[in-house]
């Protein structure tokens, strides 16, 4: 067997969601919400599951999809893209991402990338016969540098895979590091994957940039994006890959045998949703970071260390301020002892460099949020 697999761990985010169901854990692990997302989106795909088509669609997407997407970049970000020729519909964005791999590297490729980030990830690259070369961030503001980047690009760099906003650190990338990475890009030759699934779960007035509209990027990047994430439905798994034709004509190929389609229904309904108005948007990101402040606040009032977060669904603490510096061993205690899982974020790192931060997921209703804290509030006394 392929040892990349063989060897592999089962994710953490199962392993804890696992636990939470075995142990009756209030479940702030796996990154999903409590919220059963918009109603009129979900309607629309009981409706066409029904009375619509429910064989395959068309390969790179109903029509009415891609049409969206392309109208729904215009309006949120300035992109201009051909629903035609650069816009193809997946299952989620990890089938976008393994596609994506699997269609632009060669075995001996150089593949930029950045820790923390996705546990997907390198096998992922591994598999594809990809060389990672990482640039690990450096809390508490995990920004590029140019010094960082230098190190890690080399005249064998094909792709750099770049997840921002940034999963599990919930930070945005300012426009500056943006204009970095695409002139390494550029100098480089190299291809920008372009993980934009947290796009629109932004707080505090945060506008998403997306990679593509720096100088230099619209030829050499691929935008991956989750309806998963837009509209709170992340059982859903349908996302979307923007890339110019010369791109995309490879990516399909890769999708064509991969999965090949993405149910119809679903694609419709998000097709709706993707029109909805700009309200639907920003109480998103107002419900969002309601949450976000009522859990941050309960963690601090405890006496946790909160990291700041400017999107995703995750906040994270520092234990090393706990005097503790196994996230692991402190993540199984809380799930275990004190009934609360959450995840420790040296899993998104190669080699666990970083083990004193803990990520918790806000996206639940307060009374969840509620019982959380209440169950954490025997931690410190006990890590005192
Ligand atoms: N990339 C990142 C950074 C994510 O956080 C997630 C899901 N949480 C995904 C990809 C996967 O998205 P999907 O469910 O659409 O495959
Ligand atoms: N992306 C989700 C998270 O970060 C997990 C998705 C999964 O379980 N693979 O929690």
């Amino acid at each position: 067997m392929n040892p990349i697999f063989a060897e592999l761990q089962t994710s953490v985010f199962e392993t804890m969601s696992r636990l939470a169901r075995e142990t009756g854990a209030v479940n702030l692990g796996q990154g999903f919400p409590d919220d059963p997302g918009p109603e009129d989106v979900r309607r629309h795909a009981a409706n066409a599951v029904i009375e619509g088509w429910n064989q395959y669609p068309p390969m790179m997407g109903l029509p009415e999809l891609r049409g969206a997407v392309a109208a729904h970049y215009r309006h949120w970000q300035g992109l201009d893209l051909d629903p035609e020729s650069e816009v193809m519909v997946t299952s989620g964005a990890t089938e976008a991402l393994a596609g994506a791999l699997l269609a632009l590297i060669e075995p001996g490729d150089e593949v930029v990338l950045f820790e923390p980030m996705y546990d997907a990830y390198l096998p992922l690259v591994r598999r594809a016969g990809g060389v990672p070369r990482f640039v690990t961030l450096q809390p508490p503001h995990f920004r590029l540098t140019e010094g960082s980047l230098a190190a890690a690009f080399s005249d064998r760099t094909k792709v750099v895979l770049f997840n921002n906003p940034l999963n599990p650190t919930a930070t945005v990338f300012p426009d500056e590091d943006l204009a970095l990475l695409a002139r390494f890009c550029v100098r480089h030759d190299a291809i920008a994957l372009c993980d934009e699934v947290w796009e629109h779960v932004v707080f505090d007035g945060v506008r998403h940039h997306p990679l593509i509209a720096q100088e230099g990027m619209r030829e050499r990047s691929v935008k991956v994006g989750s309806a998963g994430k837009i509209f709170n439905l992340t059982g859903w798994k349908v996302g979307f890959v923007c890339a110019a034709p010369r791109l995309m004509r490879v990516l399909a190929k890769a999708h064509q045998f991969v999965t090949f389609t993405t149910p119809p229904n679903l694609q419709s309904a998000v097709a709706y949703g993707l029109g909805k108005d700009d309200s639907y948007f920003e109480r998103l990101r107002v419900e969002l970071a309601r949450s976000r402040d009522r859990f941050a606040a309960g963690l601090t009032s405890l006496g946790f260390s909160v990291l700041p977060s400017r999107a995703t669904y995750f906040l994270n603490i520092d234990i090393a301020e706990l005097g503790l510096d196994d996230d692991v061993a402190f993540c199984r205690r809380l799930v275990l002892d004190h009934g609360v899982a959450a995840i420790p974020v040296s899993a998104f790192y190669a080699e666990g460099a970083v083990r004193n931060v803990v990520r918790f997921c806000f996206a639940k209703r307060d009374a969840t949020l509620d019982a959380a804290l209440d169950r954490l509030s025997g931690v410190i006394r006990r890590a005192a």
